[in-house]
């Protein structure tokens, strides 16, 4: 087995998700479970092999920026070539369903592959991983037509898309936008200025622009924004009015081009309702956050497998550094980050398939079919509601973790690695530098765990903390119990100082980060857990999580339930200290 399909994958497809009825939802009652679970393990073989053959080349051109020639976008050969070798194996956009041409992946399945390309070239997994969710949206919003016309050319790998938010004045803010739609009769036409646009160079955008006639009530709030699918090519043959007007260079994925745009009278079809724009681009955010998350960890273990590597090599004072007490402290917590932050974003995987998997089972069968009894449909439905609530949650912990994780795995791999980390030409060097994108794209992690909070504020805690209360407690394995109470009393402390937070939202935003931290650590405490359950040879991986993670959200909850909005007093008069 290739060592980029870590053994962890196995305990997933084997115990850890319930494939009887996901498949038996998605393909009908006489799916064959075990010839399906079969070929997800194959694909993720073929990805695996592909990846690590990738990765040499990928390090070797790490520095070779995507140009601007006569307009268009040239890759660098080894993005090119890479991008070719996925595409002919169908996996550039492997989310597309069946029916249009794709292999309609499950989530897990497609995270674990943008994880493996982002552990070869994380520049090429930040164009493939917006590639994924545009076509997802696409799928979930667009007309038929639009989609009949599309999808297949994005399973095929032949169009690429990029995902058009961020304007100059308009970043974590895009309330602000101000590209503008106009209504011409039935068409619409966009005007407007992006910048830092992924795959800028590419076929399909979705623009996110501003309705003509509610520009200016809508000014300012995310009310009166549609989503606009425009093309570079009209399906008359002409050239659409968009244009790539520069490439940014950049510290790190120079190989994955950041463009600037302009749209200027360009054609574009609505996908979903009109003013619901930032609905629909929720969804793809969602699902590019889970890509960026799977990103923060396949970039993590590459400079993980990097730093042991060499932690073994190194000889000081007569033994390998690996050796050293201090050292081994710092290479398993390394590894326990990697890993609890991988667990949180295999459960946010988990549910959405569980919920994807629901979703088809509806759209497949009639209200009226009897594959499934009145009763269990208004269970399947309540249960979709239910995880809609726990992933809504999830996601931006598992971004916010995984892409935090990336950032100090890799910093702390440029340390082993003493002065040879320093040097221009060092593995883990480029590695980091890549990692730091991981927690400004796809919404900062200072937006995820505000985010986060939200979904708190709206009662999401409950909602996850009670399906956790009975996962916890079924722990009856002597070795595992013990640290199954300590998750459960690890709860109980959050519920009683999240309390402080309700009386001042000012309070509750600046404690937004370490509110994230604790929910976090019993979410991925409890799906460790379970990993534990499944191989035993991650028990004190589990047992280690929790015990380092209690003691910290111990404190963290003592702190947000002793403090209040006074301590942004204190805040600003430290600050003042440097002015
Ligand atoms: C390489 C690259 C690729 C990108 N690809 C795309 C793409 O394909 N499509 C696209 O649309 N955009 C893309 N972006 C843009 C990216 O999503 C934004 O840069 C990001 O959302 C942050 O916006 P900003 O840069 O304007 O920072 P700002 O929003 O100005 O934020 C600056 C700082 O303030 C903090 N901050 C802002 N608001 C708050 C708040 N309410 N509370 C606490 N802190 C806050 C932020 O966390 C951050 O630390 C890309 C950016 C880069 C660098």
């Amino acid at each position: 087995m290739s060592s980029y399909l870590n053994d962890v994958v196995r305990v997933y497809l084997n115990e850890l998700v319930d494939w009887e009825n996901y498949f038996r939802w998605v393909k009908g009652a006489g799916v064959d479970v075990d010839a399906e679970r079969e070929a997800l393990h194959q694909i993720l073989e073929t990805a695996a092999d592909i990846c690590q053959s990738l990765e040499a080349e990928a390090r070797a051109g790490w520095d070779q920026e995507a140009r601007l020639e006569d307009g268009r976008v040239v890759y660098p050969p080894h993005i090119e070539r890479a991008y070719n070798a996925l595409k002919e194996v169908g996996l550039v956009s492997c989310g597309v369903r069946e029916e249009y041409g794709g292999y309609g992946l499950p989530s897990l399945i497609i995270q674990l592959i943008l994880q493996m390309i982002a552990r070869a070239d994380a520049g090429l997994m930040t164009m493939l991983g917006l590639q994924a969710g545009v076509a997802e949206d696409i799928q979930e919003y667009a007309s038929e037509e639009l989609k009949r016309e599309y999808l297949p050319r994005f399973a095929s790998g032949e169009v690429m898309g990029a995902m058009d938010l961020t304007e100059p004045e308009a970043g974590s803010d895009l309330g602000a936008i101000t590209t503008r739609a106009t209504e011409e009769g039935n068409r619409c036409f966009v005007d407007g200025q992006k910048i830092f646009i992924t795959n800028g160079g590419c076929e399909v955008h979705l623009v996110l622009a501003r309705d003509d006639d509610t520009f200016e009530a809508s000014k300012g709030t995310t009310r009166g924004l549609s989503l606009y699918l425009v093309p570079r090519t009209l399906p008359s043959g002409d050239p659409n009015g968009v244009e790539v007007t520069r490439l940014e260079e950049k510290l790190g994925i120079h190989g994955s081009p950041t463009a600037a745009m302009k749209f200027e009278h360009a054609e574009g079809f609505r996908l979903g309702e009109k003013g619901e724009g930032f609905k629909a681009m929720l969804a793809l955010m969602n699902n590019a956050r889970l890509g960026v998350a799977a990103q923060g960890i396949g970039i993590a273990e590459a400079a993980l497998s990097t730093a042991l590597r060499y932690a073994r090599e190194r000889v000081q004072f007569g033994v390998p550094i690996a050796e050293q007490p201090l050292m081994k402290d710092k290479l398993a917590r390394m590894t326990l980050t990697l890993e609890g932050s991988r667990a949180l974003l295999y459960r946010a995987c988990s549910l959405t398939d569980r919920n994807r998997a629901i979703e088809a089972a509806f759209r497949r069968t009639p209200a009226d079919s009897d594959e499934f009894s009145e009763a269990e449909r208004v269970e399947m439905e309540a249960e979709r509601i239910r995880n809609l609530t726990r992933i809504r949650l999830l996601t931006p912990l598992a971004k916010y973790m995984a892409t935090e994780a990336a950032d100090s795995i890799t910093r702390d791999a440029i340390q082993i690695h003493g002065g040879l980390g320093f040097m221009a030409e060092s593995e883990v060097g480029k590695l980091h530098s890549d990692a730091i994108i991981t927690t400004i794209y796809e919404g900062t992690s200072e937006i995820q765990v505000s985010f986060a909070l939200k979904e708190i504020g709206k009662g999401a805690l409950s909602v996850v903390f009670e399906s956790l209360e009975l996962e916890l407690k079924a722990f009856d394995e002597p070795e595992l119990r013990p640290f199954a109470d300590k998750v459960l009393n690890g709860m109980r402390l959050i519920l009683d100082s999240a309390g402080s937070l309700v009386a001042d939202f000012s309070y509750a935003l600046m404690s937004a980060q370490s509110l994230a931290e604790v929910v976090s650590s019993v979410i991925a405490g409890a799906e460790l857990l379970g990993q534990a359950r499944a191989d035993p040879a991650r028990i004190d991986l589990a047992a280690s999580w929790i015990d380092r993670k209690m003691v910290d959200l111990e404190g963290r909850c003592q702190r947000i339930k002793e403090g209040s909005a006074d301590r942004l007093n204190r805040c600003e008069n430290i600050i003042a200290l440097i002015e």
